[in-house]
């Protein structure tokens, strides 16, 4: 299975993150991937530089004949039709885009899979289980719901769903 995480605390050309999101499942049907499922969508408190606005996240999973460096070459295409800008690591953005696995693959490199960092964070965690509660992550086997569940509480309320 193919799973994208999106993200958003920036308007942006479209409006409000809300709407960059939404925008943004249209224009990755009209590049090459077909939405099979779609998360409910969450507020959560940003990581990284202090003074940023909340996000938006959700989780989607896909069907693509893109091999995995494609689709992240059209997904970070997608981004800078949305205004992304990169100066600040983990500053606010208008849309991030990540590939978090494709088809169980491992690699490293200009990409990364499955995603190094979803396994720790909620505001993953929580959408992943909506679209794909069977998931596992490839490393370790663990379940989705187990990665969840090891989560401290208090991180696990922080993620809203709006
Ligand atoms: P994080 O990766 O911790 O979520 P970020 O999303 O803010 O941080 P970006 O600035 O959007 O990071 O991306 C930096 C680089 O990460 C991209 O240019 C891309 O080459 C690389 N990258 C590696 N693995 C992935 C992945 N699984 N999905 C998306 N980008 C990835
Ligand atoms: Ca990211
Ligand atoms: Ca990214």
């Amino acid at each position: 299975m193919i799973l994208v995480g999106i993200g958003s605390n920036l308007s942006g050309k479209v409006g409000a993150p809300i709407e960059t999101v939404k925008e943004s499942l249209n224009a990755m049907q009209s590049n090459g991937m077909k939405i099979l499922s779609c998360s409910n969508f969450y507020n959560t408190p940003p990581v990284g530089p202090p003074g940023q606005a909340n996000y938006v996240n959700l989780v989607v999973r896909l069907s693509s004949v893109l091999m995995p460096h494609g689709l992240l070459d059209r997904l970070q295409a997608i981004e800078n039709q949305f205004e992304r800008q990169r100066s600040v690591k983990w500053g606010a953005r208008t849309l991030d885009l990540d590939v978090l696995d494709w088809h169980g693959h491992m690699i490293q490199g200009r990409l990364n899979l499955p995603h190094p960092e979803l396994t720790k964070r909620g505001f993953v965690l929580r959408p992943l289980m909506d679209v794909a509660p069977e998931w596992r992550d490839p490393k370790t086997g663990k379940s989705v719901s187990t990665l969840w569940n090891s989560l401290c509480v208090t991180e696990q309320l922080k993620i809203e769903k709006i």
